[in-house]
Formats: structure tokens, sequence, C-alpha cells
């Protein structure tokens, strides 16, 4: 096992690993930037070296400044969390060519599913349901195009090869408009994500977002630890997630965990995974995969009791993977609110000093959090300051714990979503359970 790990990333998943690592017994860098010098992951660190200042591009994005600091402390490894450097294959490519462990896949595997049109290709090969669409990138002849796009069916969705975070995406209805959202795609892509690569999807009405969670060895053990229901989601961001989905058959989630579990096999898949699917009319349509640990992988520890950090840590040190799937159990439920520093309905973030914070506690109410009462939420960066999750035996039991843990909180100085989270716990259409991934919106857009 390691003795030393640095971790690239701040926040509440800074404070994640850390925990994973003081209870495995693995001492702790942690880099900051000058904005997180009072971060309390900081001063619980072994040790911690500031790589710059608040700016991400000058600290957490700062490669050779985070690749010092881990040859001045003597760490073996590095956790890049989520985020930041987490899906940057060159990034792991340099951390494992100065010598030292990237807690992650390998550098060829970010690279394949960090461009789209690979990462299709790659799931098609390993026989995993895809969202029809074109074969590969968008060919230059419009003729060519006007016909792959008549063949899928309208309406179509123009996709960057290279996109993320829910940019460079465009739906199109018609006909008419199919070139001009060609071009101006690829104008986007080429500019933002330095690859104007673009590929076609059928546009799916009114999917669910349901995301199977992987762990593998790199080599020919993989399990599927089940699913995540995270269609609650604005602007392609998720505001809530679940374990399990409700109302999905446990056959078709078993048929569909055993495809992804079996594709991580052909492709000797390393580490934590995860695939996203829209799911529609019972059928699976995978759109991408996250070579990263998630935000929301809480919910996922909840209900199979597993760790999935350490497991990250331990297969990266090499350790004999030992999970089979037999022994992964689903028991209860778990939901997850992110807590964000932001209107509860204008979403306009708010950080400063937060004067008053009590959280939650009781049976079945956990908190993952780095902020306490006196902390300031730099401006800086991503509005998420805490994740609250509840588990219960039931889905009900977790929807009423929730309610009852966001009553209890108390949090003075900052704006948050609670007021949002507290109405969707009570909203008739959640409690029922399967919204798309368009409801929030909807329901947001009808408030006076
Ligand atoms: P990103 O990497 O930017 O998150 P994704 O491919 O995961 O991109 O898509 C993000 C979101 O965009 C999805 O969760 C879904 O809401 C929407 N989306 C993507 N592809 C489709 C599609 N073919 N049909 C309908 N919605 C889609």
């Amino acid at each position: 096992m390691f003795e030393k790990i640095l971790i690239a990333n701040r926040g509440e998943i800074a404070l994640r690993i850390q925990r994973a690592c003081r209870e495995l017994g693995i001492k702790t860098v942690v880099v900051h930037s000058e904005a997180d010098r009072e971060a309390k992951y900081v001063r619980l660190a072994d040790e911690s070296v500031c790589i710059g200042p608040a700016p991400a591009r000058d600290s957490y994005l700062n490669m050779p400044a985070i690749i010092s600091a881990a040859e001045v402390t003597d760490a073996e490894a590095i956790h890049p969390g989520y985020g930041f450097l987490a899906e940057n294959a060159d990034f792991a490519d340099r951390v494992e060519k100065s010598g030292f462990v990237f807690i992650g896949p390998r550098p060829e595997s970010i690279r394949i599913m960090g461009d789209k049109v690979c990462a299709k290709r790659a799931m098609i090969e390993a026989g995993v349901p895809v969202v029809p669409g074109s074969e590969g990138a968008l060919p230059e002849d419009p003729d060519e195009i006007f016909r792959i796009a008549r063949e899928i069916g309208y309406p179509v969705i123009i996709k960057a090869a290279g996109g993320g975070g829910g940019r460079g995406m465009r739906v199109v209805y018609t006909e008419a408009a199919l070139q001009n959202a060609v071009a101006m795609t690829r104008n986007e892509a080429g500019a933002a994500f330095n690859n104007p690569e673009v590929y076609m999807e059928k546009f799916l009405e009114n999917p669910r977002h349901i995301e199977i969670q992987i762990l593998a060895d790199g080599g020919r053990n993989a399990v599927w630890l089940g699913e995540r229901d995270c269609s609650m989601q604005r602007r392609h961001q998720k505001v809530i997630e679940e374990a399990p989905a409700p109302g999905i058959t446990r056959r078709l989630i078993e048929r569909i965990g055993e495809r992804c579990a079996e594709a991580c096999r052909k492709m000797s898949y390393r580490g934590a995974g995860t695939f996203e699917f829209l799911y529609e009319n019972g059928e699976f349509f995978f759109i991408e995969m996250n070579t990263r640990i998630q935000v929301e992988h809480t919910v996922t520890e909840m209900i199979t009791g597993l760790d999935l950090v350490q497991q990250q840590i331990k297969i990266a040190a090499g350790e004999k993977f030992l999970l089979r799937q037999r022994d992964v159990v689903f028991r209860g439920h778990a939901i997850e609110c992110r807590i964000n520093a932001e209107d509860p309905f204008k979403f306009t973030p708010s950080p400063g000093r937060i004067t008053n914070w009590h959280t939650p506690g009781g049976p079945g109410v956990r908190m993952d959090s780095h902020v306490f009462s006196g902390y300031t939420v730099p401006p800086n960066y991503d509005s998420m300051i805490a994740k609250l999750i509840t588990y219960g035996d039931t889905r009900e039991q977790a929807i009423a714990r929730m309610e009852i843990a966001l009553s209890e909180m108390v949090v003075e100085g900052v704006h948050t979503n609670i007021p949002l989270h507290r109405e969707l716990m009570q909203d008739a259409h959640f409690v029922k359970g399967g919204t798309s991934i368009h409801y929030l919106e909807h329901k947001l857009a009808q408030r006076p």
C-alpha cells in the first residue's frame, strides 16, 4: 500500500479522499490555491503545498506545480478527484512518466473516452447499446449529412466529439436548420475543445439519465455496482441523484450492468468508472463514459456498503482485487441532494462568508462537506458546498429522512438551494419517481 498520496483537488472531494486515506493509514499531501488556504482538509493534512493563486488555471490546472509538489513531498501517488485534471489524459501521462501512480485509468483509456466518437465506437465493439446516430464523425459533404439525418429521423442532436460539461450540443428539428447547426457546432467545438469534429445522434425527447458504476482491476476482473438515477438536472447539471433507479426491473439492470463489466474486461479498464445512459421505453442508450470518481458515488456506497475511493486507491496500489460480482449486495435506497451556494430559483452564485452552519444528523443521514461556520466560499470555483445523502430501507424512508435533514440545516451568510430541494422532496412527480431529464426545467419554467 502507498505511504503517502497527494490530493490534487479541493472542496468536499479533497476531504472525502483524505478521509479514505486516513482510514487506510496513508499520509496525505494537500495542494491548494491561495483562496483555499483556510480549508479544513488543509489543516488536517500531513503536509500542504500552495500551488498558486486562486484562478484554477494557475493552481488546480497547473500540471508542473502539482507534479513538483509531489516531488518535494515524496508522495507516491496522485488522486485527481473529479473535475479539474481528473479526465485529462496528458496529465495522467505526465504523472506516470514522472514516476508517480495516477489513481485512475491508464492514459489511453482516458483519451479514448474523452473523444466521444471513439468512445461510441469502442462501446459498439463491446456490445453496449448506443444512441442511434452517425457512424463516426460527420463528413464535410452537405448531401451526405442530410442523408444521415433523414436516416436517423428528426429531431437529431449535433454533438462535439470533444465536448463535455453539457457544452457543444445543438438540437435540430427540421432539415432547414441542419446545415447551419452543424457549421455552428463545428466552429464552437474547434474554439472550445480544440477539436472541430462533430457527430449526430437521434434526439431522445423524454429520456431518464441512468448510469452504471463499475470497478475494474485493469485485467480480467470487473464488477458493476448497480445504477444511479440522475435525471433531476438543470442545464445538464445534476441536482439530485438516487440509487437504485425507481421503476426499472432488476433484470434489465443486471443485463446492462453485465454488459458494462464485460466492456471493461475487453478494454482492460482500470479503476472506477461510470457508463452514462439515456433510458427511454425500457431501453438503454450509451452517451458517454466518465473515467473518474463521480460526485454522486456516495449513493452507490450507501446501498452497497463499499468505499469506492478506498477501492480506487487499492486498485491503483496493485492490491489483489478480491471483489466478485456475487459479493456485491444491494440493500435499501439512497438519495443525494447537491447543496450549492446559489440563489435557489434564480441560480446566481452566492459566494461569501458562512456565518452560521449547522448540519443535520440521525439515522441514515450522511453529510459530505468541507464547510464550517466562519468558512468563506470563494467565488472562483464550483458553487457546490455540500452533499447531503440519506439512506433508508425504502425510497419513502430515504425521502422522509431527506425532508427532515433539509429542515434541520441552518446556513447563514450565503444563499443555498436548500429551499428548492425541500420543494422537490414534496413534489408529487418526484415522489412517484421516474421523471425525465427535462422535468426540473419544465417545473422551474412554470414558476410565477
Ligand atoms: P457532456 O459530456 O457534455 O455531459 P453528454 O453526452 O453526457 O455530454 O450529454 C449531456 C446531456 O445532454 C445528457 O445528460 C442529456 O441531458 C443531453 N443529451 C445528450 N445526448 C442526447 C440525446 N441523443 N438525446 C437527448 N438528450 C441528449
